[in-house]
């Protein structure tokens, strides 16, 4: 790209960008959570890592989701170390080892949705932590399907549970984060409270007294990772503590 345009792209991204913190900020307020914290994940799939680099150089933003194992693993390889990945499209459990393994910047997967995929994760984490000491605990999040579509992934409301007590028994290289939703279409668009997000909530409440029956401690609450470009500000409202961010942010993605 030319320097000009480089910087005129540098320029939207970063506008962008600080609108989203703001409108985060508002939507804080309003739901009386000012003084919690709700992170921002910029989603960059399909984006060029020119793109991420020029938000992470404008703003010193760090948290960047991506959908796509390959995708991450290039780009991962040629940004800044200090970049925090979040891996949150759906996951092939033939993937699961590799990725934990190969990207000590990986800070959290959200779409563990089966014991299988959580162990390979555990497997490839174990790896990599053998190697390198300072490599971190990966963060996982249960990804539910809250609106019941065929075409979502996430594992049934009923199963989360049994995979998150299987993170928290068998995972020691893993640290159970949080759950994630993403929701049907017209909850997202709808004026009222968002169904699936509601249901999130409710699926946390019971993953938690549950592994308190069990008498796992928790260090803290588990996160809710809730709300995309159309819907984060409800998602806030409803309790979200991760949203995921992408069109608003980058623009409409190359298809
Ligand atoms: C693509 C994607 C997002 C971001 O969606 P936008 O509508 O572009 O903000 C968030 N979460 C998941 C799981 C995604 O696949």
């Amino acid at each position: 790209m030319q320097a000009a345009a480089a910087a005129a792209r540098a320029q939207v991204l970063s506008e962008n960008f600080r609108g989203i913190i703001k409108r985060i900020e508002v939507a804080k307020e309003k739901a009386g959570r000012s003084q919690q914290d709700v992170r921002l994940v910029a989603v960059s799939k399909r984006m060029p890592a020119s793109d991420i680099k020029a938000l992470y150089e404008e703003t010193g933003h760090r948290h960047y989701g991506e959908n796509y194992v390959q995708e991450l693993l290039k780009k991962a390889a040629t940004l800044p170390k200090e970049i925090e990945w979040h891996l949150i499209g759906a996951l092939q459990t033939n993937k699961c080892r590799d990725v934990a393994r190969l990207i000590p910047n990986l800070w959290a997967v959200e779409s563990v949705d089966t014991k299988e995929k959580a162990q390979k994760l555990e497997l490839g984490r174990k790896l990599l932590r053998s190697s390198n000491q300072e490599a971190e605990k990966l963060r996982v999040y249960v990804q539910v399907n809250t609106s019941g579509e065929e075409s979502k992934s996430g594992c049934d409301p009923k199963d989360a549970v049994k995979i998150a007590e299987c993170i928290i028994r068998e995972c020691e290289n893993l640290t159970l984060h949080g759950l994630m939703t993403i929701g049907s279409f017209e909850e997202s668009t709808a004026e009222e409270e968002n169904k699936d997000f509601k249901k999130l909530v409710g699926v946390k409440e019971e993953v938690e007294n549950r592994l308190r029956e069990c008498g796992f401690e928790l260090q803290k609450e588990l996160e809710l990772s809730m709300g995309m470009s159309e819907d984060f500000e409800e998602a806030i409202n409803q309790g979200a503590d991760n949203v995921r961010v992408g069109t608003a942010i980058f623009g409409e993605r190359p298809r």
